[in-house]
């Protein structure tokens, strides 16, 4: 593992999964992030990007490792009973969130995903040791060299977002949340403050959001304003809307690098659109 922060997108699409030739280049899974840094690797929700992903931790025994949720929305924590790591019995699987209140609990909500009707086995086929862990969005946490703080954003039913600090640089990962009216989100903007990488729900345009206001989801042009904001470097354009195919998003691409163009102190494009495979390192 290279010892430099680094990202790469595993899922990118909101909402529902999404396959078909329209969707080839982007990718249609849901999201799933995988951080790595010093030796340690994070992984951002459990969509079914998660699913590959796992396919290839799994060729490495022991798997020791710690997946964040943003939320448990069904499109961040669909793809977690089809990640192989959680059927080896050597492995450790260390699950969190920030966004739960009670009467909600983890495990409770990974359990009721595995009930039947639902789901034909439950959680007691997992063979890996399993720890659930909560916590309140807003405070700060750490793993290995890494340091994290999180804001809790604006949702349905809560959701939590990220920031990873790694030897100067950071990323922030920014979904799902629709902005609160009256500029960018001051959260948003103090958790990101100069972050060399933010990835942000750009689930619409601007001029679809009217149709959506209340949906819990931003827009691209909203991202390009926190991050200006922000000081951010790259804005990573990310939870794609399933009605946005290949095609729309390279429209999306080509606007938002007339909105933001030049490159960030780190050398990547100050805005770009996350799609599968997508590799950056700050
Ligand atoms: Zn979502
Ligand atoms: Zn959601």
């Amino acid at each position: 593992m290279a010892d430099g922060l680094k990202v790469r997108f595993w899922g990118v699409r909101g909402s529902i999964s999404c396959s078909g030739a329209e969707y080839a280049r982007y990718g249609g899974n849901t999201s799933c992030l995988e951080v790595t840094g010093g030796g340690r690797r994070l992984i951002f929700d459990a969509g079914t990007g998660i699913r590959p992903l796992g396919l290839e931790l799994a060729r490495q025994t022991p798997v020791d490792i710690d997946i964040y949720f943003t939320h448990t929305h069904l499109d961040h924590i669909s793809g977690l009973t089809f990640f192989s790591p959680l059927f080896g019995k050597d492995n450790s699987v260390r699950l969190w969130a920030g966004h739960l209140e009670p009467p909600y609990h983890l495990k409770q909500v990974v359990s009721k995903l595995m009930q039947a009707p639902l789901y034909p086995v439950s959680m007691e086929v997992f063979q890996a040791r399993v720890e659930f862990t909560e916590f309140q969005s807003g405070g700060k946490l750490s793993c290995g060299e890494m340091a994290m703080r999180t804001a809790p954003l604006n949702h349905p039913n809560g959701a939590t977002g990220y920031r990873v600090d790694f030897r100067g640089k950071s990323i922030c990962y920014i979904t799902d949340t629709e902005q609160r009216g009256g500029g960018p989100d001051p959260i948003i903007v103090e958790l990101c403050r100069d972050a060399d990488i933010m990835i942000y729900d750009s689930s619409y345009t601007d001029e679809e959001y009217p149709r959506y206001r209340g949906w819990g989801h931003s827009t691209w042009q909203e991202g390009v304003r926190v991050a200006n904001a922000a000081g951010v470097g790259t804005l990573v354009i990310f939870h794609h809307d399933p009605s946005h195919d290949d095609a729309f998003m390279d429209g999306v691409a080509r606007e938002a690098a007339l909105a933001r163009p030049g490159t960030a102190r780190s050398g990547l494009p100050r805005a770009l659109v996350a799609h599968e495979g997508l590799t950056l390192s700050p």
